[in-house]
């Protein structure tokens, strides 16, 4: 058996390097950035009021209490520009460009009204107050975002306020997703002898979504080696999928013909991971229509061998293609504590139990595991939030220390005591 950090090495090692791609900015969400992005124009482009209220010369608010004659008004996006002259002050809102004449802004909440045209100045205010100036955030010239950056929402924003209408970044590579095997079934009809619901492709498709990729359904594959190998051939070719992530066919069963087919038509290796669930697992790289390399996953069947060995293999390696990380780390892992013994047999495995994460009163993350630990029970799996490693060995105690790798989707950790 290959230990599971052998096994990403291996993968992380023959990942193809992507070409950077231009992408609008409002369609680089969730990617990263490969090139730096330059400021054209000043952020803000005009110096503008901070606040609602009225511009004036500081000096004649020194003596505030002081009256001021106000003799104009502007909200944002005026186009006119009023002047504010001595003993005069100008309403203004928010993001207003500032009227010529005045060197601060009083926030209305230290004025009040005299009459129609007169404002009470009730506080003194000092050159610059209130205002936020042309380039205060980011200067033409300046570089505010460098390659590496992940398009987060903010990030986003920033590209907009740049006006960055297109972006270099390494691309969002397209998944394609396919389950073998002849029981399965997902047309709803009623389930002849033998037969299945199908259930991996559904989730797997959602975690590839999760993960940033873009999923392409595949479908169902019979097992069948021409009628595999025909879709393995269109996914890379007429459907352009960067990478493939197959579930079923390769464990150790008589009718593994993913295997056989996998064998003929890509450079792969198989793997007995020394972890429980999802031992059986595959990697290796077919040419795609362009001549690049197409990672292949082949994860086992069992649904929750296919979620632990997507979450622990596949989806670490998306990130390392999107360089949304740099190592195959995966998901956020973290110290906990277990709430009960577990008891197991040594078998040179790391299990990886599904199991429920909740923040404690004593200030740490405490770990219970789900009751159905069994590879095809995905109703119990499908309400954990983590895994939880129980290493090698008899099993731990109550109040083991334990290393923990969060999920998406799943119970809330809550809130820290
Ligand atoms: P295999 O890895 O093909 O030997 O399959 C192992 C187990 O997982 C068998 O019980 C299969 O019926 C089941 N299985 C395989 N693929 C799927 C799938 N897409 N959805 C649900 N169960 C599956
Ligand atoms: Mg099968």
């Amino acid at each position: 058996m290959t230990p599971l950090d052998d096994v990403r090495d291996h993968v992380m090692a023959r990942l193809p390097v992507p070409a950077p791609v231009s992408v609008p900015f409002d369609a680089a969400a969730g990617l990263v950035l490969a090139a730096d992005v330059a400021a054209s124009e000043d952020v803000p482009p005009f110096d503008n009021t901070a606040v609602d209220g009225y511009a004036v010369i500081a000096s004649d608010t020194t003596a505030a209490p002081r009256d001021l004659r106000v003799t104009g008004e502007m909200a944002a996006g005026a186009r006119h520009v009023d002047e504010v002259s001595p003993g005069c002050a100008v309403r203004i809102m928010t993001g207003a460009p500032l009227p010529t004449g005045c060197d601060a802004v009083v926030m209305v909440e230290d004025t009040e009204r005299t009459g129609d045209d007169g404002v009470r100045i009730l506080r003194s205010v000092s050159p610059g107050d209130g205002i936020r100036r042309a380039g205060s955030d980011v200067r033409a010239g300046d570089v505010p975002l460098r390659a590496g950056t992940v398009v987060n929402a903010a990030v986003q924003a920033v590209l907009s306020t740049l006006n960055a209408r297109t972006v270099s970044v390494w691309p969002r590579p397209k998944v394609g997703v396919l389950s073998t095997g002849d029981e399965l079934v997902d047309d709803g009809s009623p389930l002849l002898p033998g037969q299945i619901r199908e259930s991996n492709r559904t989730m797997l498709l959602r975690l590839v979504a999760e993960a940033g990729a873009e999923p392409v359904d595949l479908g169902i594959v019979r097992d069948d080696e021409s009628v595999l190998e025909a879709a393995l051939a269109r996914a890379v070719g007429e459907l352009g999928c960067d990478v493939l992530v197959t579930s079923g066919g390769v464990s150790m069963g008589d009718y593994d013909i993913v295997k056989a087919v996998l064998s003929r038509v890509a450079d792969m290796s198989w793997f007995q991971i020394a972890m429980k669930p999802a031992k059986p697992f595959a990697f290796g790289t077919l040419r795609g229509v362009s001549g690049a390399a197409v990672p292949v996953f082949g994860l086992p069947g069992n649904p929750v061998s296919s979620l632990v060995s997507f979450e622990l293999i596949a989806r670490p390696a998306l990130e390392v293609l999107m360089r949304t990380s740099s190592t195959m780390a995966g998901r956020r892992r973290i110290a906990a504590v277990i709430d009960h013994a577990v008891e197991r047999q040594p078998d040179g495995k790391v299990h990886f139990d599904r199991c429920v994460a909740s923040w404690g009163a004593d200030g740490r993350v405490h770990v219970s595991r789900v009751q159905a630990q069994g590879s095809h029970q995905l109703a119990a799996t499908a309400l954990a939030n983590a895994l939880v490693e129980i290493p090698d060995g008899p099993g731990l105690p109550e109040g083991a220390g334990v290393m923990v790798t969060l999920l998406g989707a799943g119970p809330h950790l809550g809130t820290p005591a």
